[in-house]
């Protein structure tokens, strides 16, 4: 289980202090699928960032399974790192390489030798609908499928979590709604959590099971989707 004990993030900047996220406590059991909403500064990245350690509350505490996120640091912050895939909206993939040894690429950080990752890599470009495609330069691939060797490559470390920063939202909706689909089915092949990031309520409403409302930095609302927008 995730849990966001009063968290609170500010930035000290040249024009005052940024509260970027303000006394927030959340609870993601495993295997949800979490959606965050808000619009654009609502603080969702800050939020997630503290997930994986990239930015460290001021104040209150980040953990995983009762092992404390925000207190942890070098080699023990890396190898817990591993176990958190992150999906992004420009995918962030490396264009000079293949699919294939894009998804390779994380398993060869993680120590794994060249004939293990290929086959894990082979495994996973598979698992996201990606057969045929391996040799393939991702600026030869449509969005959709840039984003599902995204996908792959976040899985590669067997993570327990997947975080998603608007993943969709460089995407038409008939990708999107594809990319969607795969994401729901990893979640159930893999009892993977998912907690994605979205200005998008249709996203919510395609596949997340609770929702958290941001503005200015702080949660308005949180609960099962149903109940959430079920509300006038
Ligand atoms: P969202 O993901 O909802 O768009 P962010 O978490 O990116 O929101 O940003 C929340 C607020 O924190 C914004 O006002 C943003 O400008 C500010 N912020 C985020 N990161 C930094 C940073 N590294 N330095 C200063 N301000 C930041
Ligand atoms: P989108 O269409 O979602 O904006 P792209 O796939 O076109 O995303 O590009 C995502 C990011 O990668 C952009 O910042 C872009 O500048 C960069 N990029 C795209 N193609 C290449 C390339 N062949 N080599 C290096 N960087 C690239």
């Amino acid at each position: 289980m995730i849990e966001f004990k009063d968290v609170t993030k500010t930035f000290e900047t040249k024009q005052g202090t940024v509260h970027a996220v303000q006394d927030v406590n959340l609870k993601i059991e495993d295997g949800h699928i979490y959606g965050i909403v808000g619009y654009s500064g609502a603080g969702k990245s800050t939020l997630i960032r503290m997930l994986n350690g990239l930015e460290t509350p001021t104040e209150g505490s980040v953990s995983i399974d009762d092992v404390e996120i925000s207190a942890l640091g070098g080699s023990k912050l890396r190898e817990q790192r591993q176990h958190i895939g992150m999906i992004f909206q420009h995918f962030n993939l490396l264009w000079s390489r293949t699919v294939l040894q894009n998804i390779m690429f994380p398993l060869e950080i993680a120590g794994k030798s060249k004939a293990e990752a290929k086959k894990q890599a082979e495994h996973l470009a598979d698992l996201v609908g990606l057969a045929g495609r391996e040799q393939a330069y991702p600026s030869e691939l449509s969005g959709g499928q840039k984003q599902r060797v995204g996908i792959a490559r976040a899985l590669a470390n067997d993570p327990q979590i997947l975080l998603s920063d608007e993943a969709t939202s460089a995407l038409d909706p008939q990708t999107t709604d594809e990319v969607l689909d795969l994401l729901l089915d990893i979640n159930k092949k893999l009892n993977l959590t998912i907690v994605l990031i979205t200005h998008e309520m249709h996203v919510i409403r395609k596949i997340a099971d609770h929702v958290a409302v941001m503005e200015s930095g702080k949660i308005v609302e949180q609960g099962p989707v149903l109940d959430v927008f079920k509300r006038p």
